[in-house]
Parts: structure tokens; C-alpha cells; sequence
């Protein structure tokens, strides 16, 4: 599988990408060519130029959540590819906002998206490739991983308590193990990786790619180090939404990998 950054809050020197405080990537496994993720504006269509990446061609496009930092670019994507299905749990399209009132969901509502596009909505996990499942909603394995609020969300016409219980991932299954690929970890990110190796029968985890969703130095993100020590992953690229502090911590006893707009990996 190719991996790509098309947008990420970092960039590297000497690379004129944009980057903006969202996450998109470009994949290929085999004949499919997926989007994970949209970004906040149409930066990643931008850099998808730059890179000479045909956005056309994309045939699915997984969204991680519903906040508008990982949908906010459909709108964009939507003019240039009617064809592409797109895979996410059905409550990523409800309206949310922040406890200011600020609306933090995506701009198309799932109506908009019923009209302009295919949706394949699951809560269960579902195949995108031939490598690539979709993981569906995140059950809580950790107690240090409890779900946790951010702002709320129109259910019902009511607005509630938002726990983004559609936050969810892609995992991939390699030859070596899986490499699993999140959004912004609201489900907490020892959650997906105990869900991936629950889905795919399988312990050995070659690498994770994603926002963690870890920005204080705290009892969870020792936790979390625990557990991705023990799980003995080689490769951790943590991007999006982890502080610089919480990225230092990590440092001390895992290998972190830098991530920024252009980063390609190829993994097996
Ligand atoms: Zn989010
Ligand atoms: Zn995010």
C-alpha cells in the first residue's frame, strides 16, 4: 500500500505545500484509490496537484468523523468526483457545535451528501480494498481511554452531549502485521488498535498513522506509552492533533516519526 500526506498541520522545508490544523491521505492498494479524510478547505485537492496525484480517479473516500477539519474538503472533492463511494458511520453528518455555538460538523449534511454522492454508512467495520477494512464504531477496551465530550451534536432535534461515537479508523492488513491509520483518535488510540487486532485476528501491529488526540503530559498519555510499548510497535507517526510536549514524552521510549504534507510511505 502507498501512503500519502496530502494535508497535515505540519509541513516540511523546502516543500511548497499547504498545510492547515486538518488531516487528509492518499492511498493505493492494489487497483483502488482511496481518500482518508478531506482536510478543512480544498488545501489537499491543492497539494494533490502538486504531487500529481489525480483525485479523479479516486474510487472510495473514507471519512475518520464527522468534525469539519476531516470533512470540511468534501464540498471541494464533490466537483471534481461524483462516482467515488463514501464510507463512514452514520453519525458522521449529524450538525455539532462547540460549546460556543460554533458549528464544528461538516458542511454537507447527510441529505446533501444523499444527493450529490453514494454513501455506504456502516457502525460495523467494512471492507475497502483488498488490504483496507474500515473499522466501524470503537468500543472502549481501556479504562484509561474513557469517551469524552467535545461540544454537542442535533440528534432528534435535540442538541446533546456529542461523544463522536463516529469517530473510527482504516486498518491495513500487511504481510508482517497491520499498520492502522486514524483520524483524530477521539475513540482514544489504544481503542482502535485493540479493535483492529480484534477485527483482523491479529496481534502484530507494524506501525499507526494518525492524530492521537494527546496533548497534556498526564496519566493517559503514560498509559498510552505503556501500551504501545507493550504492544511493541516498531514505527509511530503521530500528527494532527498531538502536542509537541505529548510528542517529546513519546520520544523518550518510542520511535516517533516526523510527519508533515508530502510524506510518503510504502508499506507491505
Ligand atoms: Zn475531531
Ligand atoms: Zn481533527
Amino acid at each position: 500500500m502507498k501512503l500519502k500526506v496530502l494535508v497535515d498541520n505540519n509541513t516540511y522545508i523546502d516543500m511548497y505545500y499547504l498545510g492547515e490544523p486538518a488531516l487528509s491521505f492518499y492511498l493505493e492498494d492494489g487497483r483502488d484509490r482511496i481518500l482518508f479524510d478531506t482536510g478543512y478547505s480544498d488545501a489537499f485537492m491543492i497539494n494533490a496537484r502538486k504531487m500529481a496525484l489525480e483525485l479523479k480517479t479516486v474510487n472510495k473516500v473514507v471519512i475518520s468523523h464527522g468534525h469539519n477539519d476531516h470533512t470540511g474538503g468534501l464540498r471541494h472533492l464533490l466537483e471534481i468526483n461524483r462516482w467515488a463511494t463514501i464510507i463512514t458511520h452514520p453519525d458522521s453528518f449529524l450538525y455539532r457545535q462547540d460549546d460556543e455555538g460554533l458549528a464544528i460538523s461538516s458542511p454537507l449534511n447527510r441529505m446533501d451528501l444523499e444527493e450529490k454522492a453514494s454513501l455506504q454508512l456502516s457502525r460495523e467495520p467494512a471492507a475497502v480494498s483488498e488490504h483496507l477494512t474500515y473499522l466501524g464504531e470503537i468500543p472502549q477496551y481501556l479504562d484509561f481511554e474513557p469517551r469524552y465530550r467535545i461540544g454537542r451534536s442535533l440528534i432528534k432535534g435535540e442538541l446533546q452531549d456529542d461523544y463522536i461515537y463516529d469517530d473510527s479508523a482504516l486498518v491495513y492488513r500487511g504481510k508482517d502485521g497491520l499498520f492502522v491509520i486514524t483520524g483524530c483518535s477521539h475513540s482514544g488510540i489504544c481503542n482502535i488498535i485493540e479493535h483492529a487486532k480484534k477485527i483482523c485476528h491479529e496481534d502484530r501491529i507494524v506501525g499507526v498513522i494518525g492524530g492521537f488526540h494527546l496533548f497534556e503530559v498526564d496519566e493517559r498519555l503514560h498509559k498510552t506509552i505503556e501500551y504501545l510499548k507493550d504492544n511493541q510497535i516498531p514505527l509511530l507517526y503521530p500528527c494532527h492533533c498531538v502536542s509537541l510536549k505529548a510528542k517529546v514524552e513519546m520520544g523518550k521510549q518510542l520511535n516517533i516519526q516526523e510527519v508533515g504534507v508530502g510524506l510518503n510511505l510504502d508499506i507491505e
